[in-house]
């Protein structure tokens, strides 16, 4: 455990993985703010966070306009990151393989869905495409369409993208400019008499460290954080499995990450493939049960891909994985903003399975709010914590 330098901080950001460290940076970034930092992190491996087990994919295909341009902002930021990151020449350039999403429909109902989400993401600017059986026969032959009556695709900044480079220049740039990390945990918070404000935040080791903005950063675990200042949000671990395999016979050209009509997806992962799915049954977890379930791959995925595909009838799996969303059982949309009564206490939770593409705008925002009081440059309003107080669900349609 490492005690911080100081007792207090302008900013205190529990969590140090994709969101802490976006956060971070961005604040950093921003020429306005010039208070100090803390990121206190429990777990400088990051083994068990969401960041390290997951996908890194991004898409357009969303239901919510304000979801499309912040998948749009992501893009642009991961194919311009030197420009967005000062110019910098140690700064990589991240890989973004635009394969796009194919989610496949195979009742009416479904499709309809499709024709209507390809229209509002084309007028919001995305390359979405509604495909025929045989539109989508003739530029991918190697699916089994038997059962397919339609399909949405995107081949324009959808896929797959680095997101880890991202996230290890955040944390190295983040702090180059002055932030601090520690490795310690945040166990207490203490309120101000008037209970408007978290005042101070105490640490495994003992330290009470005063804080002027409160940041949860701390994914999965946002409920556990947001209950040291009494707060609840609708927000739980919930398991997703992840399995890479390897074919006897590759295909001759990427695998675009096709949601299949049963829940299972499936993807180009260089050499290899990866697939998952989420469980049948749905529960939340304990924090610490990264416990791997076989059968998914035996009884659901494997016999999925094989029927979608013909040519993975000879498979071998190479590498499997049980991570957690950082679920929102609310309206599966991103919290973000202030408290409605504790007002220095700033959401950035709920990511469930679209986080990781979400955080060059979401921290940016996030920074904006901190410094100046409003969002200044994409309007993240309807995402903030005030419209679960108000009981008003924002609703996203489109979650893998
Ligand atoms: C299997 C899987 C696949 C995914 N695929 C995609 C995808 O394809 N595209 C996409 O956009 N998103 C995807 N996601 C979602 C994305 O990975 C997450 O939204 C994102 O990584 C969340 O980052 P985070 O920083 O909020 O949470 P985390 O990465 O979990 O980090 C939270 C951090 O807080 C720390 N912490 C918690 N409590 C405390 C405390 N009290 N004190 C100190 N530190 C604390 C933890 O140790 C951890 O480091 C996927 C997620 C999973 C699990």
């Amino acid at each position: 455990m490492q005690a911080p330098a100081n007792s207090s901080y302008d900013v205190v950001i529990v969590g140090g993985a994709m969101y802490g460290s976006s956060v971070a940076w961005s604040l950093t970034d921003n020429p306005d703010f010039d208070g100090s930092i803390l990121v206190v992190e429990r777990d400088p491996t990051y083994e068990f966070t969401s960041t390290s087990h997951t996908n890194s994919c991004m898409r357009q295909q969303f239901s919510a306009p304000i979801n499309i341009k912040v998948s749009q902002f992501a893009a642009d930021f991961v194919k311009n990151f030197r420009d967005y990151t000062g110019g910098d020449e140690r700064v990589p350039q991240p890989r973004l393989q635009s394969y796009g999403y194919m989610y496949m429909a195979d009742n009416e109902e479904f499709a309809a869905t499709l024709r209507e989400g390809q229209a509002l993401q084309q007028a919001n600017g995305a390359g979405t495409k509604h495909m025929t059986p045989d539109e989508i026969a003739a530029a991918y032959p190697f699916y089994n369409l038997e059962d397919i009556i339609a399909a949405n695709h995107n081949l324009v900044d959808e896929g797959y993208f680095d997101g880890n480079t991202l996230f290890d220049w955040w944390k190295r740039s983040a702090r180059e400019r002055g932030a601090e990390y520690v490795n310690n945990e945040v166990i207490a918070m203490n309120r101000n008499a008037a209970n408007s404000r978290v005042e101070s935040v105490i640490l495994k080791s003992g330290e009470v460290i005063s804080c002027g903005t409160i940041v949860n950063a701390s994914g999965p675990r946002a409920v556990r954080t947001s209950r040291m200042a009494g707060i609840e949000i609708p927000v739980e671990p919930r398991k997703r499995y992840t399995f890479i395999f390897e074919a006897e016979k590759p295909l001759d050209r990427d695998l675009p990450l096709t949601i299949d009509p049963s829940g299972v997806h499936m993807r180009t992962d260089g050499t290899y493939y990866l697939a998952g799915c989420p469980p049948d049954e749905d529960p939340a977890v304990d924090y610490d049960d990264f416990v791997q379930d076989h059968s998914i791959w035996e009884d659901k995925v494997w016999p999925t891909i094989a029927h979608r595909i013909p040519q993975f009838e000879a498979i071998k799996l190479r590498n499997s994985w049980a991570g957690h969303y950082a679920y929102n059982t609310f309206d599966q949309n991103a919290i973000l903003g202030p408290h409605t009564e504790v007002e220095n206490f700033i959401f950035v939770n709920g990511f469930s399975g679209h986080g990781f593409q979400q955080s060059p705008a979401m921290g940016r925002g996030t920074a904006e709010l901190i410094t100046h009081g409003a969002y200044q440059t994409l309007d993240l309003t309807p995402f903030n914590y005030a419209r679960i107080a108000r009981g008003e669900k924002f609703v996203e349609k489109a979650v893998i």
